[in-house]
């Protein structure tokens, strides 16, 4: 008896899981709608944070960690600052599970080498995510999380539509916090970007998706293949995630798939920001404290310092990233968050060169991408990497003259360096790409500083 129950108990049991956890989504989704933070004023949504930050509070008790922080009335500006080093050396006392990192990095190294996302520890999932090096983040959200994530996504970036919609998601890893969107409405198909790309286009074409979500990188290889076939593309969105997003990609991509591009901006430490319908990219402020460590003294660069209101499981507070974001202008779209004009890249790839007194100077990512656009409208891709002290490679595809391209960016390089009064750098052009397949796409890359500090 009991041998032919028990397989249906299971299944039973299950299904009452899926069921509630598409309940708590719809949960969290409705409360998303009704409280509209979006559209209350700054001192309003500071004040909402503030409460959302005091009853995080209560659940810090759990982590080791932030326990003597918590018992003390302290106030944010108390904690310490984090990076991911420190996240990643106290991963077993800031969790409040009591998982320890190494039973968390054994689950999601065997899910990246079987390719099989699904395991989860004690219930909660465990994630990695794209570190660039040796130095790889984990990340463990609980079913709560995933559903708040959901609900997010939903409210924010993919709309909500009874209409049955398709989702091609490219990416280097899964994870069954993406899965967790699969519902009646909304199917979920993960593309591995390992996978050979013709077989994934193949795919994508007879698929008919509704959303199409990628790096900048595979959207353009995307978009190539579109052309190439002389297919029409039928998305009614693409949503462009976990790469800087150039201007020249983001019009080239435009053109291709006819209409305009939404940008979400996501990490391991969370969802971040999201495109809104006038094109702007609004950081979550009802769920986020964002502190802004400046990097430029007109305070238009900075690196955020993230408090996830959200996040519990491992909690995310004063959290500093690396992102070198630009400070936007308020919105006309209705919504009150925080607008990032965009993001430039790392503080770990600001260029770093000695100008003619021998004293160092950052020079932001951005400022040769300009360069390198003004020299040609006819690069299609490059990548320009600071290997040794006073030298910069370059790697140049294009579709023009190539002694006349060379010599357009030499220029331009060499009138920017002159700016900032640095006279004696190499320009060296490289005859192939560096970045491997499935590596995120950073074409702005400062790898002299990284060796010679010995980061990762
Ligand atoms: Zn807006």
């Amino acid at each position: 008896m009991s041998a032919y129950f028990q397989p249906i108990a299971k299944k039973a049991i299950n299904f009452l899981r899926i069921v509630l956890f598409k309940l708590r989504i719809l949960y969290y989704f409705i409360l998303f709608t009704l409280r509209g933070d979006k559209r209350k004023s700054p001192e309003k949504l500071a004040k909402i944070r503030e409460r959302r930050f005091q009853k995080l509070k209560k659940q810090l008790l759990k982590s080791p960690y932030y326990k003597e922080y918590v018992q003390e009335p302290m106030k944010l500006e108390d904690f310490p600052v984090i990076d991911k080093e420190i996240f990643m050396d106290h991963f077993d006392s800031i969790n409040s599970r009591g998982i320890k990192k190494k039973d968390a990095l054994e689950i999601a190294f065997k899910a990246e080498q079987s390719r099989d996302f699904s395991p989860s520890l004690h219930g909660i999932t465990v994630g990695l995510s794209t570190g660039t090096s040796g130095n790889k983040g984990i990340f463990l959200v609980s079913k709560k999380e995933k559903a708040q994530w959901v609900a997010a996504m939903l409210d924010r970036v993919v709309g909500f539509s009874t209409k049955k919609r398709k989702i091609a998601f490219f990416l280097r890893a899964n994870s069954s916090l993406y899965e967790a969107s699969n519902s009646r409405l909304l199917s979920f198909n993960f593309f591995d970007l390992m996978a050979p790309f013709e077989q994934n286009f193949q795919r994508l074409n007879q698929l008919h998706a509704d959303i199409l979500i990628a790096q900048p990188s595979a959207l353009r290889l995307i978009a190539n293949s579109y052309q190439e076939q002389n297919i029409i593309p039928g998305f009614s969105k693409v949503i462009s995630v976990a790469e800087v997003l150039e201007s020249n990609d983001r019009s080239y991509l435009e053109s291709v798939f006819q209409l305009q591009l939404d940008e979400v901006y996501q990490c391991t430490e969370g969802f971040l920001a999201f495109s809104c319908p006038h094109g702007n990219l609004h950081l979550n402020e009802d769920f986020l404290i964002i502190e802004k460590d400046y990097l430029d003294e007109d305070k238009k660069r900075y690196s955020p310092i993230i408090t996830d209101l959200y996040r519990e499981t491992q909690a995310v507070i004063r959290y500093k990233l690396n992102d070198i974001l630009v400070q936007g202008i308020k919105c006309s779209c209705g919504c009150n968050f925080d607008v990032i004009e965009k993001i430039e890249g790392r503080t770990d790839d600001l260029i770093q060169l000695k100008n003619k007194a021998g004293k160092a100077i950052n020079i932001f990512p951005d400022f040769f991408s300009r360069a390198i656009s003004i020299a040609s409208d006819q690069i299609s891709y490059y990548e320009l990497i600071q290997k040794k002290e006073n030298s910069l490679s370059l790697y140049v595809e294009h579709h023009g003259n190539e002694e006349e391209i060379q010599h357009n960016l030499q220029k331009q390089i060499r009138d920017l360096l002159a700016r900032f009064e640095v006279e004696h750098t190499e320009i060296q052009f490289i005859q192939s790409p560096e970045l491997k397949k499935g590596q995120k796409l950073r074409r702005i890359r400062n790898e002299y500083i990284q060796t010679s500090e010995n980061k990762s």
